[in-house]
């Protein structure tokens, strides 16, 4: 039997609901159940992959081609189960679907309505595809009152009935502010935001409390007689210093065995939570540091980047280092009077990661050429892929128009559209002028790397299959150019046309990767690209 755990937020937004959600799958994990988490998103977007960075951060895409929120990163990453499509829903798509479903005519000349229509397709997605588990966590989007969200919260509310109150488990994420001239926590929000709730027919059975300070013993009282809870499930959860501590901090405070005591399990002995303890003795106690400089621009927001860094920080963890990053706009290096080499000097390593569009380009460009140049490690990722072969290109292939037609027509088309390819559904084919969402090359490919190249060696083996989410490919008919000019192309896709990996073997570390080799690194499995990279790192600090 499959039991139900629905996350709801309140208050305000940003408490880390979706890292609480990844925490609590971890520790349920950790005793031995078999999980999954969802994500439900209000709003009207089919999926986030047509937003900007800026708006959502970055678009986490699933071995399934899925482009799915953020969150499910966090997901994969505490629980190392690999997410899929069905595990993020957004209203937009359930419309796009309920809306089709009426134009053929599939209702029968029924009124579609918001109940029991939308509700039927919410609670459709949130019991499709559970097989063989214990626990599915579906975590809401938003804070309870926005008007978006009401359609979630009856489903959840007709999904208690409809699989029985034994089988569903309501936990709220609230805060409990600290006011500085009273010089104490407030716990009113979370009373408003509970009544809220349960105006709705909701109930919670869990509150988590986030607050900045300790709660004490009698606000938690407060909290449980006013919320209708035991006082052991009101969990404080305090702020931690590594996302890494939260599954630990969580199970000291209690919420995995509260959790289990709302659905009438007994929680017996504690999870054997080792691995989350090796994790945090890493982030504790690290034998040095390097620098990582990142060549961008959404730098401005750091969740644009969430996987790579925390993929940084597991290639730290896997080196027992700390890993600093500085976060540079590639733009900054397109000023008239900038200085490259006083900005990347500092660095033990260069990364230019995923990007679309053109500007900042030149600038990341510049950083190539400084990394192959000084012999400075080097890792480029998709966009950093696609600028490393235009600047080995320009600068070491004679090439000097080289460029991408992502940024306009170009005589010299090293990077190029791609308007057909092989996937798993078959041939996919696009037209330059076509829609932009979910429209590129998404999801797991695999690439055959080359027998002795640097890459088979990091990975140990030369089969190995990454997620992608790009437009643009380097133009395979540019390989021999290229290669004359010491860029290696060591991963091609199965049929060798695509090329998926380059190295330069006369270069300490320099890798670009079309793919997103940080969407699938965990703090307990760093991905063997960033431990590696970190590595080359390491060596080049004791240089200088
Ligand atoms: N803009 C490039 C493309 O579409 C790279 C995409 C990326 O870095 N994810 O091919």
């Amino acid at each position: 039997m499959t039991r139900f755990i629905f996350i709801t937020g309140g208050v305000v937004s940003s408490l880390g609901k979706g890292l609480m959600a990844a925490s609590l799958a971890a520790l349920l994990q950790a005793r031995g159940y078999r999980v999954r988490i969802r994500k439900f998103d209000p709003y009207l977007n089919v999926d986030p992959g047509t937003m900007s960075p800026y708006q959502h951060g970055e678009v986490y895409v699933t071995d399934d081609g899925a482009e799915t929120d953020l969150d499910l990163g966090h997901y994969e990453r505490f629980t190392g189960v690999p997410s899929r499509q069905s595990d993020n829903i957004t209203s937009g798509r359930i419309y796009q679907t309920i809306i089709a479903k009426e134009r053929r005519g599939d209702y029968l000349g029924a009124t579609v309505q918001v109940i029991p229509h939308v509700t039927d397709a919410i609670k459709e997605f949130a019991r499709a595809d559970v097989d063989g588990l214990d626990f599915v966590l579906c975590e809401i989007g938003g804070t309870v009152g926005d008007i978006e969200s009401l359609p979630f919260m009856e489903a959840i509310r007709q999904l208690r009935n409809d699989l029985g109150r034994a089988n569903t488990v309501s936990v709220h994420l609230t805060l409990v502010p600290y006011i500085a001239a009273a010089g104490e926590l407030k716990t009113k929000p979370t009373q408003h935001s509970v009544r809220d709730l349960t105006s709705l027919g909701i109930q919670p059975d869990v509150l988590v409390c986030r607050s900045e300070r300790p709660l004490p013993d009698s606000d938690r009282a407060k909290i449980a007689l006013f919320c209708n809870v035991p006082k052991e499930a009101v969990i404080p959860a305090l702020d931690a210093k590594s996302i890494y501590a939260v599954p630990l901090q969580y199970h000291r405070e209690g919420l995995d065995s509260a959790v289990l005591n709302a659905f009438g399990i007994e929680p017996g002995p504690s999870p054997d939570l080792r691995r989350w303890a090796d994790i945090m003795d890493r982030v504790d106690n690290p034998e040095g540091e390097v620098t990582v400089g990142v060549i961008g621009k959404y730098t401005g927001l750091l969740d644009a980047y969430k996987s790579l860094h925390e993929a940084l920080v597991h290639g730290g963890m896997a080196n027992r280092v700390k890993v600093n990053i500085r976060w540079i706009e590639g733009e900054l290096f397109e000023q008239p009077n900038s200085d490259v080499a006083a900005q990347l000097e500092p660095c033990h390593a260069i990364l230019v990661p995923g990007g679309f569009g053109e500007r900042g380009t030149e600038g990341m460009i510049e950083s190539v050429r400084f990394a192959r140049e000084r012999k400075v490690p080097y890792f480029g990722i998709c966009l950093g892929m696609q600028m490393a072969c235009i600047e080995g290109a320009r600068n070491t292939a004679g090439l000097s128009g080289a460029s991408t037609t992502e940024f306009g027509p170009t005589n010299e088309p090293v990077v190029g559209m791609i308007t057909e390819w092989m996937s798993h559904e078959g041939l996919q084919q696009r037209e330059a002028g076509g829609d932009l969402g979910g429209t590129m090359r998404l999801g797991a490919y695999p690439a055959h790397l080359s027998g002795n190249s640097h890459v088979s060696t990091i990975y140990g083996g030369s089969e190995i299959s990454e997620r992608h989410r790009h437009r643009y490919e380097v133009n395979v008919h540019y390989r021999e150019a290229l290669e004359r000019g010491g860029l290696a192309f060591s991963g091609m896709s199965p049929d060798g046309q695509l090329p998926e990996i380059v190295e330069r073997p006369d270069h300490p570390w320099f890798v670009g990767v079309q793919f997103h080799p940080e969407l699938k690194s965990k703090p307990f499995d760093p991905h063997p690209l960033f431990a590696s990279f970190i590595a080359a790192a390491l060596r080049q600090s004791r240089l200088v």
